[in-house]
């Protein structure tokens, strides 16, 4: 059940109901956290009231908003872990990951704030209904790990720690599973915007590099000369192109044909779009 901006009650365990008083907690999101609420929720201090002691996590998460997401806890003014057990009256404020603030010093969440993750080569996991985002994220020449087999949810979860992949994902409780330290909400339904949305939320822009991985097995492509595929290409791909890449795990041969200007016309679209909300967002 979703808390309410005042006054309802949350549900409880009637069991451990007599042990504690109600207790109330003021929580405000910040920023595109406010993404997840209803319309009368966002930007403005919401009342939730609980009946037993409950962990700051487990507040922000029944709100919709996943631990995932959040890179930054202040109670009553100071930093706080996902685990602090809220007291009455505590003052809650829950930020996403900052663009431009390093808060390395002051978040008590992870070892390492969600912002430092951009140092490192980004990795993805991909939830199974966003086949198309995997897939242009590929043409794109990210790591995306996505397979039609992992239909689990909890082994999901258990690649995206293992191999510290970002898990991206529409589907809320997923993100809410512990074992998920990294993992993003994908707002948009539509897959080019979807592409966008998650260059923009990790400032992957100018990471693109076009026909540098394997379409279908996720490894990186090396250049080959055309000589030592040209047995393998039909007659006209011969004769029509002289720059050729291979896929040394799955053996595919690309060369920059339709396919490549598929991609390059996409990402021109993509650079389009992109400038465009940076634009109407400045
Ligand atoms: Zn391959």
């Amino acid at each position: 059940m979703r808390p309410q901006t005042s006054g309802k009650r949350h549900k409880v365990n009637p069991r451990l109901q007599n042990y504690t008083e109600s207790m109330k907690i003021h929580i405000r999101f910040y920023e595109e956290l406010n993404d997840h609420l209803s319309e009368n929720q966002k930007k403005k201090e919401l009342l939730y009231e609980v009946q037993q002691s409950t962990t700051v996590k487990d507040a922000i998460e029944s709100f919709g908003v996943s631990h995932t997401e959040v890179d930054l806890i202040l109670v009553n003014g100071d930093s706080r872990p996902f685990s602090y057990l809220l007291k009455d009256n505590d003052r809650v404020s829950v930020f996403p990951m900052f663009e431009s603030m390093d808060i390395t010093s002051v978040t008590l969440l992870r070892n390492h704030p969600l912002r430092e993750r951009r140092k490192e080569p980004m990795a993805f996991i991909v939830d199974l209904n966003l086949g198309k985002l995997a897939h242009f994220m590929r043409m794109l020449g990210f790591d995306v790990l996505y397979d039609t087999k992992l239909r689990d949810d909890e082994l999901l979860a258990k690649l995206s720690k293992e191999q510290n992949r970002i898990l991206l994902t529409r589907d809320r409780g997923l993100l809410k599973r512990k074992n998920v330290d990294h993992g993003y909400f994908v707002r948009s339904t539509r897959p080019t915007t979807q592409t966008i949305e998650v260059l923009k939320r990790f400032d992957m822009m100018n990471l693109v590099n076009l026909c540098s991985r394997c379409l279908h097995c996720n490894n990186p492509l090396q250049s080959i000369s055309k000589e030592q595929v040209l047995e393998e290409l039909p007659p006209q791909v011969a004769e029509g192109y002289q720059t050729f890449y291979f896929c040394p795990h799955c053996e595919r041969i690309y060369w920059e044909g339709t396919h490549f200007e598929h991609m390059r016309s996409m990402y021109h679209h993509l650079q389009q779009e992109y400038a465009r909300e940076h634009f109407l967002a400045g």
